[in-house]
């Protein structure tokens, strides 16, 4: 626990000290805040270019048949859990309940490691994952303990994607809280049981469902719009010229600082040079922009009458 909490500090301080080198000469320090925790696996996760695996069917020993209350095939969200069983990975834990379900009297649809996504039972049909209000509605998906912030990271990818695929596949929009839940929600809303994951386990890696959220909402819409995970069409390298002169280029424009909850804007004056404006933009938030233009090294994106983001705090897709 407390070599775990040592990893996961170094890693946000290497994020946050990338920022500094960044953005130092252009901004001062004033953007410069506190790492927020729970950001460093999104963050992990993009910048090591993380994938979620596939996720394998392999329908295990489960007999029982029912539909939701809905009926078969009509299930209203997918719940995440967490196994709360150290160094038991998927696989194991996929033995272990086609084995012992029937002692146990518990079953879900899936297990979700750092390598591998195990489906289980068919999720036109309801498990006993959490109780029986929370069965008669949702798909139920543990994720697996693991030991490093690098198998965590890949297993939260792995859940998100299962969670957004699940969603997909059965035509439901993307709610926190309603069509993607807890099983500690469905304990405050029902009590049919007392199970409070996966809050404790993701707080263990300073992560959090509002950051989970982040991701599958993220997840969700790639997959929709492109069938990947992947952003659609990045512009990797938008040709705008360096003598600060205006290109008209439509698209959106979506922002991110790992050093703070919000983004800064700058303003630009007549003579070219930026001023700092006091707004600033919602991390994770995307922006209608129809403007970019060059000034000291990097591109900005206009996102108001004289509002503009710099490329460092944001990632543009052409329309
Ligand atoms: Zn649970």
């Amino acid at each position: 626990m407390f070599s775990k909490k040592r990893i996961i500090v170094s890693t946000i301080a290497s994020i946050a000290f990338a920022g500094v080198g960044v953005f130092s000469s252009q901004f001062g320090t004033t953007c410069i805040q506190e790492v927020q925790a729970g950001s460093w696996v999104n963050q992990y996760i993009a910048n090591n270019n993380i994938k979620p695996v596939g996720i394998e069917n392999r329908e295990g020993t489960f007999n029982r048949w029912s539909g939701y209350r809905n009926g078969v095939g009509r299930p209203e969200g997918v719940m995440i859990h967490e196994t709360a069983t150290p160094n038991a990975t998927a696989e194991a834990e996929v033995s272990y309940f086609n084995r012992k379900w029937p002692v146990l009297q518990t079953y879900v649809h899936a297990f979700v490691d750092a390598n591998k996504i195990i489906n289980i039972k068919n999720t036109d049909f309801l498990v006993w994952g959490a109780g029986p209000n929370a069965n008669q509605r949702y798909i139920q998906v543990e994720l697996c303990n693991v030991n490093t912030p690098d198998q965590f990271a890949r297993s939260i990818s792995n859940d998100a994607y299962y969670a957004a695929a699940k969603l997909i596949q059965y035509g439901l929009p993307f709610v926190p809280d309603k069509t993607l839940v807890t099983h500690k929600q469905a304990t405050n809303w029902w009590h049919d049981t007392t199970h409070v994951d996966p809050d404790g386990y993701l707080a263990k890696w300073d992560y959090d469902m509002s950051q989970f959220n982040e991701l599958v909402g993220k997840y969700y819409n790639n997959l929709k719009a492109t069938g990947s995970v992947d952003d659609a069409v990045v512009d990797p390298a938008p040709v705008v010229p360096e003598d600060g002169s205006i290109v008209k280029r439509e698209g959106k424009v979506t922002v991110a600082n790992p050093g703070s909850f919000a983004v800064p804007l700058v303003a630009f004056r007549d003579d070219g040079t930026t001023a700092d404006s006091n707004r600033g933009l919602a991390k994770g938030s995307a922006w209608y922009t129809d403007q970019q233009r060059s000034f000291d090294g990097h591109v900005y994106y206009r996102v108001s009458t004289n509002e503009w983001v710099a490329d460092t705090y944001s990632s543009f897709v052409g329309w």
